[in-house]
């Protein structure tokens, strides 16, 4: 049993960057407005996020960190619509059995918190504001074989920081901070309008947006961008907008002015979750075909918002690939929205 949770462990924790990926999951589907990311080599030692989310009642709290414990559906239909970033209810449970894990938390109607050592099985009262704090310490320390595919500390760190920049585009209105060793490395505040923003930016996902919650969220999104992203990606890049046929994309493209190729700017959410997905490439590839010389690559930030009846996101335990129940559709739509975008320019 040991053995087959840590196979399974295996396919939803990788590396360090695969624990904050969780993590982040888990505190935005709480809801949460400010977000600390604290890693100590690389995230090898400690990965630990703190959420100012709703938390997490005391009696479920030893439910949290068992396999297949999701407090976010309880169905089959569940799974067809689902809105969290989470459903499969194995991060922790996977964490648990390849780390040393201890949650703190604690809900707004609770009078302290309560600290779990999964280790241990141990629960105790712990100072706690309202939220939760998950401390993951010495990732594979039971399994040297797999300690030793690790890379070096600055790579692990790097990957750790690249999953909280796709978690920080797409979600403007929460602030994000990236500790490392100590040491504050990266702040990116919400906007002061934050809340408002991000319910903007969720009104796009549910098209009841109205102009100004648009605008608001619009604002968001760019200084978001600038932030993770640099000036220089708002100043090399267009606004996308377009919906037709049930699918919403808004974001932002353009092509690098230097002609080095670089696939680390291209940013793509299938509702609200950074995915990998080769149909939406190639269609904001083609959209480009006679702009793109030799080996340039476009920079992207999309947003592609669609019924989730129409995608299905439980394809690979890490859920970084969908699958969508009509691949050419999207394709068509993704190619139409950059090629909108860019025919100003070309008339
Ligand atoms: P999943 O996210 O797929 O449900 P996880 O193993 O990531 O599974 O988390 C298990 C459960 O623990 C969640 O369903 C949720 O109820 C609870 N949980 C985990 N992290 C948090 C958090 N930061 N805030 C509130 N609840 C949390
Ligand atoms: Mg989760």
């Amino acid at each position: 049993d040991a053995l087959i949770s840590q196979i399974a462990a295996g396919e939803v924790v990788e590396r360090p960057a695969s624990v904050v990926r969780e993590l982040l999951d888990n505190a935005l589907d709480a809801a949460a407005s400010h977000v600390q990311v604290r890693l100590m080599a690389g995230g090898t030692r400690l990965v630990s996020v703190q959420d100012d989310g709703f938390g997490i009642p005391p009696d479920d709290l030893p439910l949290a960190v068992r396999r297949h414990a999701t407090s976010k559906i309880r169905s089959l239909h569940d799974l067809e619509t689902v809105e969290t970033m989470g459903f499969r209810g194995e991060a922790l449970a996977a964490m648990a059995s390849v780390a040393h894990l201890r949650i703190a938390s604690r809900t707004a109607d609770a009078d302290s918190g309560q600290l779990l050592d999964a280790v241990t099985g141990e629960l105790e009262p712990v100072a706690h504001a309202v939220g939760t704090t998950v401390e993951v310490q010495e990732l594979f320390f039971s399994t040297p074989a797999r300690r030793k595919f690790l890379k070096a500390d600055v790579t692990e760190y790097a990957h750790c920081v690249e999953a909280v920049r796709r978690h920080a585009l797409a979600h403007p209105g929460v602030e994000f901070a990236i500790w490392h060793g100590g040491k504050l490395q990266q702040q990116w505040r919400g906007l002061p309008a934050a809340r408002q923003a991000s319910i903007a930016v969720d009104a796009f996902a549910n098209g009841t947006d109205t102009a100004d919650t648009e605008s608001a969220a619009h604002t968001a999104m760019n200084r978001r961008m600038a932030d993770v992203l640099g000036a220089e990606f708002i100043e090399q890049s267009i606004a996308v907008h377009y919906q037709a046929g049930g699918i919403r994309i808004e974001g932002r493209t353009g092509i690098p002015t230097a002609s080095r190729a670089r696939a680390d700017q291209q940013f793509c959410y299938v509702n609200g979750r950074f995915v990998r997905d080769k149909t939406i490439a190639h269609a904001v590839r083609s959209a480009y075909e006679d702009v793109l010389h030799g080996q340039r690559q476009p920079l992207y930030v999309l947003f592609v918002q669609i019924d989730p009846a129409r995608v299905d996101v439980n394809v690979h335990p890490t859920k970084i690939e969908v699958r969508f129940r009509d691949g050419r559709e999207v394709h068509s739509a993704v190619r139409h929205a950059i090629e909108h975008a860019l025919a100003p320019s070309r008339a």
